[in-house]
C-alpha cells in the first residue's frame, strides 16, 4: 500500500464568517448591472476588497477603474460597497453616466448620520483609518476640512475641536470594537457632550466575525484568516485573535499562498474568513489542509445572522 498515516489536525471553523449582506449585494449588483446593461460594466474601486470576488467578474465584463475619469462617457458604472463621496454622484450625473450605488446600506446609515450632525451644527470626529475608501467616503459626505479624523486612543488624547459642546463621534464599520470603545472612552471623558450614533455604526457582520473568532482563539495554537490584505475587517479579526490568545494567527488570500511549516506542533487550528472572502476560499484551504493531515472539522457558531438588503430600485425589476 502507498498510504501513509496522516498527523490528525482540528479545524475550528468560527461561525459567522466570510460573506456580510453588504457584500453579498455589492456583487449581485454588479452580476445584474451586466446582464440589464451588457459588457463593459465599470466599477469604480474593488467592489469589494477580495482579489478573487474582483478577478472572477472581471471575467464576466466588470472593468475596475479608480477614478470616474477612467470611465467612458455614457457608460454604466458601480460605486463600491465602500461609499462614495458627495462629489463621485455628482460628477458621474453631470457626465451623464448611469451610476449605481453599492454602497452598503449601513454604510449610508453612516453617511446621514454625519449628515444631519453636520446641519445640527455639530463639528464631527470619526474614528477610522486613514485613507480607507469608506473612510473617504463618509468624511466626503460634509464640506471639505469640517472632520476630525482619529485613529488611537492617543489621538483622542490631542485631539481640538472648535467647540468640545458641540461635537458628535461617527465611526467606520469595520472597527475593532475594543479597540474602538477605547478611543469613545477617552473622546467621552475629554468631551462629555459628545453625541455619538443611537445604534453603533461598526456593523452586525464585524461584531458577529469578531465575537466568533474571540470564541475559538483560545482553544486554537494558530488562526488563519482567509481575506485580502486591504480588507479591513479581515486585518482586524487577525488582531482579535492574537489579543484573544492565539499569537499565531496569519492573513492568507487562499490556499495556494498557506505556509503550512506554521502548523508545526499545531493540533487546533482555528479558520474564518472576512466578510468580503467567499465561503469557496475556506473550501480550498480546508481541502489543501486534508492532502496533508488528517482532518476532524469543528464548527463553532456564536449567532445566526439573518440580515439581506435589497437591489437598488432599477436593478429589482
Ligand atoms: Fe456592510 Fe458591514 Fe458588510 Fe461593510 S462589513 S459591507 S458595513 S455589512
Amino acid at each position: 500500500s502507498t498510504s501513509v498515516t496522516k498527523r490528525p489536525l482540528t479545524l475550528v471553523l468560527a461561525s459567522p464568517r466570510g460573506f456580510c449582506a453588504g457584500v453579498d449585494r455589492a456583487i449581485h449588483i454588479v452580476e445584474r448591472a451586466l446582464e440589464k446593461y451588457g459588457a463593459p460594466v465599470y466599477v469604480r474601486h474593488e467592489i469589494v476588497h477580495n482579489r478573487f470576488v474582483v478577478e472572477s467578474l472581471a471575467q464576466k465584463g466588470a472593468v475596475f477603474v479608480e477614478e470616474l475619469n477612467e470611465v467612458p462617457d455614457e457608460a454604466a458604472v458601480v460605486f463600491s460597497a465602500h461609499g462614495v463621496p458627495k462629489t463621485v454622484p455628482a460628477e458621474a450625473d453631470r457626465r451623464g453616466l448611469t451610476s449605481l450605488d453599492a454602497t452598503c446600506p449601513l454604510v449610508t446609515k453612516v453617511h446621514r448620520e454625519a449628515e444631519l450632525h453636520h446641519a445640527m451644527g455639530r463639528q464631527i470626529i470619526m474614528i477610522g483609518h486613514a485613507g480607507h475608501p469608506e473612510v473617504i467616503g463618509t468624511i466626503g459626505q460634509v464640506p471639505e476640512g469640517t472632520v476630525l479624523l482619529v485613529g488611537t486612543p492617543e489621538q483622542a488624547e490631542t485631539v481640538a475641536p472648535r467647540d468640545p459642546s458641540m461635537l458628535a463621534y461617527i465611526t467606520q464599520t469595520t472597527l475593532s470594537v475594543d479597540d474602538a470603545a477605547a478611543v469613545i472612552d477617552v473622546l467621552q471623558r475629554r468631551f462629555p457632550d459628545m453625541v455619538g450614533p443611537k445604534r453603533e455604526d461598526i456593523c452586525y457582520a464585524t461584531t458577529n466575525r469578531q465575537a466568533a473568532v474571540k470564541t475559538i482563539a483560545p482553544h486554537c495554537e494558530a488562526l488563519m484568516v482567509i481575506g485580502s490584505p486591504n480588507s479591513s475587517n479581515s486585518s482586524r479579526l487577525v488582531e482579535v485573535a492574537a489579543r484573544a490568545g492565539c499569537a499565531r494567527s496569519v492573513l492568507v488570500q487562499r490556499a495556494a499562498e498557506v505556509d503550512w511549516s506554521l502548523l508545526d506542533g499545531v493540533d487546533r487550528l482555528g479558520i474564518t474568513a472576512g466578510a468580503s472572502a467567499p465561503e469557496i476560499l475556506v473550501e480550498e484551504v480546508v481541502a489543501a489542509a486534508r492532502e496533508r493531515f488528517d482532518v476532524t472539522i469543528e464548527e463553532i457558531r456564536v449567532t445566526t445572522e439573518t440580515v439581506t438588503f435589497k437591489l437598488p430600485q432599477a436593478l429589482s425589476e
